[in-house]
């Protein structure tokens, strides 16, 4: 009952500093939801980097291994921005008829 560790076997879910490896990502993302490894699942959710990771790979597409960075999203946060400004001013509006 030695676990020494093998090369790259199914149960080599975690590298060396702790974190989940391409094939724990893979074993999770094959496992059904809620029936994932527990052991992988614990970690996922208390590593910031491991969930970063996750979503960095879900949002740039299982095909090919480029990132998306042609689209830098400061467009939607202008949007996001105004549209927040335009609440802020009626909010504001809101609480001047008020006071009135
Ligand atoms: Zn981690």
């Amino acid at each position: 009952m030695t676990t020494s560790g093998g090369p790259a076997g199914p149960g080599r879910h975690f590298d060396a500093r702790g974190c989940l490896t391409p094939a724990g990502f893979a074993a999770l993302a094959r496992a059904p939801a809620g029936r994932g490894p527990a052991e992988l699942a614990a970690h996922l959710a208390s590593c910031a980097r491991c969930q970063e990771h996750m979503l960095a790979s879900a949002v740039g597409g299982s095909a090919g291994g480029t990132p998306r960075r042609r689209r830098p999203p400061r467009l939607w946060l202008g949007i996001g921005m105004a549209f927040v400004a335009l609440l802020l001013a009626i909010a504001a509006v809101i609480l001047a008829a008020r006071l009135h």
